[in-house]
């Protein structure tokens, strides 16, 4: 019999309602939900192939300890009890989970209360960190929480809309074809576009701003002089909703309009004519992505475009505010449970020791973690450095993904114990698995997402477990039984788990803190499987009329006020005689991630069939290469070889290479092997926009 589904795609962070149709014949095909208030029956080419990625080819089946098929409870019982060795011996800061956006809330909120509460450590971190950790930071510093102010609609209903960091078109497809039809329902809305690529997405812009790498906090600084300048301050909303406004002044006093063209080398004509469309629109919405979070200064860069909206006064109304557009599926359900090495849960702070000792009454835990644990990056160095003896992954393949990927690589191997949990037999990461745990994938797993603009969906499954495959959260409250902690992840169901989190997330909430979805607390099987998409705060007893946020004050720092930052701009160039190219990666259309499921469709890999550098006419001369010549690009932490793809989209001594392949693809194509592990002081989120190369002729 022929079923359908509604269920949400698994891919970027735009959150898509999916109406998946299971045929006689056990295909699957899929198509927009037109009731999905995130994307109104609209999907992109990643999202409408998704029925061509569910085979099961290449599929883990069963548990495997050393390569050999055994049984769950064998597999189980040697997770349980290697981890447990660990921490008996070497303390709970000896292991680590390093686990994924494309985990559902159920799966997180489980892995977080295990090692955070039952554990005892905080080293749980996430590919989120890689993804949009600086706006979490940004956020927390400017409103005292990790709240987004905003919604999709804003982007629609906004005169001006600015994308800076984000090629909209390729990377959050249909929020660009919603903007795309708001422009040309209202042709004057204008489009600004920040990025040193002339992207897809710059095709749709008013003004291009082709900016030097990681110049952002330059541009926006003077952008914020120039709102002082030209009387643009919304003073009412600065005296009754902030702090901080003078020092933020000051420091931007200090930075010259002379000094702006420098640092972002544009025309002062185009400076200005941004600087001025800023000043004179209303509604503005500045949309940012991985652009700004994945560079060395994005907590800066975040909270220089958060200032100017703080200024203004423009932020959650409809129309207006800062908007961070968050690459994976579930980024902000990981947000919302605490799945990141510096967070707690219900996003309540882990430096909190009030928050800390509600989190660990509310869960009668036996301990709760007192610091932040290791960030991604400092979580494989110190796997690297034998400081962790005992590593989790799941669903994620951080030998492709994280930068330096061959130290990253070697860090796994030399680990004494590796638990792998995925859905691919034979991933770059899983082989080196000591244990690998077969999950459930999309469409065989059940539970919640969160997307972009703070909605909550639910993802259904529709499909059979294949083989021996069982959930991620499953696999993690089995080993904390056989750790000693039963009755705490007692769970039988994800919804289940979905109603201790709402009840966590009300848990002494009196409207002090921002994540609030106790309108769930006692949620059943039957409500949590008929549960319709609703973005929260959603407190019990309210109707769910608070869309926005702070457009009247009301931020989460202890005086209700928000934080401007007095940020400044630092120099960017990291190139040298050496390295003299700045390399800069990045998502192609039609792949996710590292292949693992968009590669499997003929169509979407017909797109781009090969990764490729993109190189400036002149610079494709000076290194001597030709249109799709092998190029090799290299840094002191690795190569890379790939073809040259010569355009005039590229700026002069910049290269952009697609972050997706991996040694099963294409050989020597993993471009995070050249990445350097350099990363944000504040978020720790790597900066893979901006690396010193070099280039030549392979
Ligand atoms: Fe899926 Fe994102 Fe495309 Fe929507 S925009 S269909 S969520 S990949």
């Amino acid at each position: 019999m022929e079923k359908e589904v509604k269920t949400i795609c698994p891919y970027c962070g735009v959150g898509c309602g999916v109406i998946a149709k299971v045929a006689e014949d056990g295909k699957v095909s899929v198509k927009g939900d037109p009731d999905h208030p995130s994307n109104f029956g609209r999907l992109c080419s990643k999202g409408s192939a998704l029925g061509e990625t569910v085979d099961l080819d290449g599929r883990l089946l069963y548990p495997e300890v050393s390569g050999k098929r055994v049984e769950w409870e064998q597999a189980l019982d040697l997770v349980a009890q290697r981890f447990s060795d660990a921490i008996n011996e070497h303390g709970p800061d000896s292991v680590a989970f390093y686990v994924s956006g494309q985990l559902l809330t159920e799966d997180y909120y489980i892995a977080n209360k295990l090692m955070k509460g039952f554990i005892g450590s905080a080293n749980i971190d996430t590919n989120s960190r890689l993804c949009m950790s600086s706006s979490v930071a940004g956020h927390r510093r400017a409103f005292g929480s990790d709240t987004v102010p905003g919604t999709y609609e804003d982007i629609e209903l906004a005169d001006l809309v600015i994308l800076t960091g984000s090629n909209l078109a390729w990377c959050h497809p249909v929020i660009y074809q919603r903007l795309a039809a708001a422009k040309a329902a209202r042709p004057g809305m204008k489009v600004v576009v920040i990025d040193p690529r002339r992207t897809m997405t710059s095709d749709i812009a008013d003004l291009h701003l082709a900016i030097r790498p990681d110049s952002d906090v330059a541009l926006f600084v003077g952008l914020f002089e120039h709102l002082i300048a030209s009387n643009a301050i919304d003073q009412n909303y600065v005296a009754e909703h902030t702090n901080g406004f003078a020092e933020a002044f000051t420091a931007a006093s200090g930075v010259a309009f002379n000094e702006v063209l420098e640092l972002t080398g544009l025309p002062a004509m185009q400076l200005r004519e941004f600087y001025r469309l800023f000043a004179t629109t209303e509604k503005v919405v500045t949309c940012y992505s991985q652009g700004v979070n994945q560079s060395s200064s994005g907590t800066d860069k975040v909270n220089s475009i958060i200032n100017c909206h703080l200024a203004t006064g423009r932020i959650g109304q409809p129309g207006m505010g800062p908007f961070s557009l968050t690459g994976q599926p579930n980024a902000m359900g990981g947000r919302e449970v605490g799945g990141l090495a510096n967070m707690l849960a219900a996003h309540m702070a882990i430096e909190s020791a009030e928050d800390r000792d509600r989190v660990q009454r509310f869960w009668a835990a036996p301990t709760i973690a007192e610091k932040p644990g290791l960030k991604a990056v400092d979580m494989f160095k110190a796997v690297a450095d034998g400081r962790i003896k005992a590593l989790w992954i799941m669903a994620t393949n951080p030998v492709v993904s994280m930068p330096d990927a061959d130290t990253v690589e070697a860090a796994i191997k030399a680990c004494p114990f590796v638990v792998v949990s995925d859905v691919l037999e034979n991933t770059d990461t899983a082989r080196h698995a000591d244990v690998l745990l077969p999950s459930l994938g999309w469409g065989e797993k059940s539970g919640t997402v969160t997307n972009s603009e703070r909605r909550v969906s639910r993802q259904r499954s529709f499909l059979d477990a294949p083989g021996e495959a069982r959930a991620d959260w499953w696999q993690l409250a089995e080993v904390a039984r056989r750790m000693g902690f039963s009755e705490a992840f007692d769970f039988g169901s994800t919804a289940e788990i979905f109603d201790e989190h709402a009840t966590l997330s009300a848990f002494e909430n009196s409207g002090n803190r921002d994540f609030d979805i106790g309108a769930y607390v006692g949620i059943n099987r039957r409500s949590y499987d008929e549960l319709t998409p609703f973005q929260w705060p959603q407190p019990a007893g309210r109707e769910a009329d608070v869309t926005r946020f702070f457009a009247k004050g009301g931020f989460y720092h202890a005086d209700g006020k928000a934080r401007f930052i007095a940020v400044k701009p630092v120099a960017s160039d990291r190139t040298n005689a050496d390295y003299p190219f700045t390399l800069n990666t990045g998502r192609i259309r039609d792949q996710w991630h590292t292949m693992t499921r968009t590669g499997k469709s003929a169509r979407l890999s017909s797109h781009i069939a090969e990764p490729f550098a993109e190189l400036h006419p002149r610079d494709a001369i000076e290194i001597g290469v030709g249109n799709a010549a092998l190029v090799e690009i290299e840094s002191p932490h690795g190569k890379a070889v790939v073809r040259a793809l010569i355009t005039e989209r590229q700026a002069r001594g910049s290269i952009f290479v697609p972050m997706h392949w991996n040694d099963q693809f294409a050989a020597k194509a993993r471009i995070d092997a050249v990445v350097a592990p350099l990363t944000d002081a504040i978020s720790g989120q790597p900066a893979s926009k901006n690396v010193a190369v070099a280039a030549r002729r392979f």
